[in-house]
C-alpha cells in the first residue's frame, strides 16, 4: 500500500527539500504550494527522480474552505484504499517584517491567519485518520524567531511562538495514538524568504558563520517523521547553526 506524506509550501525553500527527503523515504508526496505552479512541477519533477510519485495541492492553507475541499476530495479518492496521510509537514509560512508601530493591519493578520490558521486548516482534518491507523507525524515549521523573539517581526514572532505552544498541546491530546508532533525552529536558512538580508553581515552573528541549507533542515524532518523517533513529541529543535540555544 502506497504511503502519503503532504508539505505544505512544498514548491519552494525548505518545503522542496523535505519533499525530495520524503520521496527518498518512500512517500508519495503532496506537494501544496500557493500560487507558483512552474516551482511545484519542479518539485514534483525531483520527487520523481527520487523514486516515488506526487501530486500538486495547490491550496491558500489560510483559505479553510479551500484546504476543506482539497483534503476531502483526496481522502473520498484514496478511503476504497484504506490510505490516509501518515505524515504531514506544515511548513508554509511568509514574513511581512515592519516595526510595529508602522506595521499594518493587513500585515498581521495574513502572517498569523497563514502560519496559525494554516496550521488548524490543515492538521484537523487530517488527526482522525492518523489516530484511527494509530501513526502519525506531524512536523511543524517554526522559527528561532518564535523562540527568542525579533524586533521588527513582531507579527511573524507571535506566529511561530503560537505554533511552538500548539505543538506541545497537541502532542499531548495524540500521544497515545502513536501520532507525534514536533516543531523545528529553523535559524538562517538559505532560501527565497532571506533573500534581500545583508547575509554577509548577519552570518558574524552566527557561531558556524553561515547561513543553513534547506537539506539540512529536511534532515531533521526526516529523521522526526521515521518509526525511529516515535518517542520524541512536543519538542521543538533549534536548526540554526548555534545562533541561539
Ligand atoms: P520560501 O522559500 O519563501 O517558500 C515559501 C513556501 O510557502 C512556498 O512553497 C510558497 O508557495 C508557500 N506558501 C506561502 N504562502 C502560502 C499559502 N498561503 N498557502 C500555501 N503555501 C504558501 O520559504 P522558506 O524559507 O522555504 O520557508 C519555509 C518555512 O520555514 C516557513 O514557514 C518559514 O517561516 C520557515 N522558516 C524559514 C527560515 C529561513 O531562513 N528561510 C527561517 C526560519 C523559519 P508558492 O511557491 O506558491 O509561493
Amino acid at each position: 500500500m502506497a504511503k502519503y506524506a503532504l508539505v505544505t509550501g512544498g514548491s519552494r525553500g525548505i518545503g522542496r527539500a523535505v519533499c525530495v527527503k520524503l520521496a527518498e523515504m518512500g512517500y508519495n508526496v503532496l506537494i501544496n504550494y500557493a500560487g507558483n505552479t512552474a516551482a511545484a512541477e519542479e518539485t514534483l519533477q525531483l520527487v520523481r527522480e527520487a523514486g516515488t510519485d506526487g501530486e500538486l495541492m495547490k491550496f491558500d492553507v489560510s483559505d479553510a474552505a479551500a484546504v476543506r475541499t482539497a483534503i476531502e476530495a483526496w481522502q473520498s479518492a484514496h478511503e476504497d484504499n484504506d490510505e490516509y496521510i501518515e505524515i504531514l509537514v506544515n511548513n508554509a509560512g511568509i514574513r511581512k517584517d515592519n516595526i510595529m508601530g508602522l506595521m499594518p493591519a493587513e500585515d498581521w493578520s495574513s502572517v498569523l491567519n497563514i502560519t496559525l490558521g494554516g496550521f488548524y486548516n490543515v492538521t484537523q482534518p487530517l488527526l482522525m485518520p492518523m489516530q484511527f491507523h494509530k501513526f502519525g507525524r506531524i512536523i511543524n515549521m517554526a522559527s528561532v524567531s518564535g523562540i527568542m523573539g525579533m524586533q521588527g517581526q513582531t507579527n511573524y514572532s507571535a506566529a511561530k511562538g503560537g505554533l511552538i505552544a500548539a505543538t506541545k498541546a497537541l502532542a499531548k491530546e495524540v500521544a497515545k495514538k502513536n501520532v507525534t508532533c514536533n516543531a523545528i525552529a529553523p535559524g538562517f536558512i538559505k532560501t527565497d524568504m532571506v533573500e534581500g538580508l545583508d547575509e554577509a553581515a548577519l552570518k558574524k552573528t552566527i557561531p558556524a558563520n553561515r547561513f543553513g541549507q534547506p537539506e539540512e533542515v529536511a534532515e531533521c524532518v526526516a529523521f522526526l517523521c521515521s518509526p525511529q523517533a516515535g518517542y520524541i513529541t512536543g519538542n521543538v529543535i533549534s536548526i540554526n547553526g548555534g545562533l541561539y540555544t
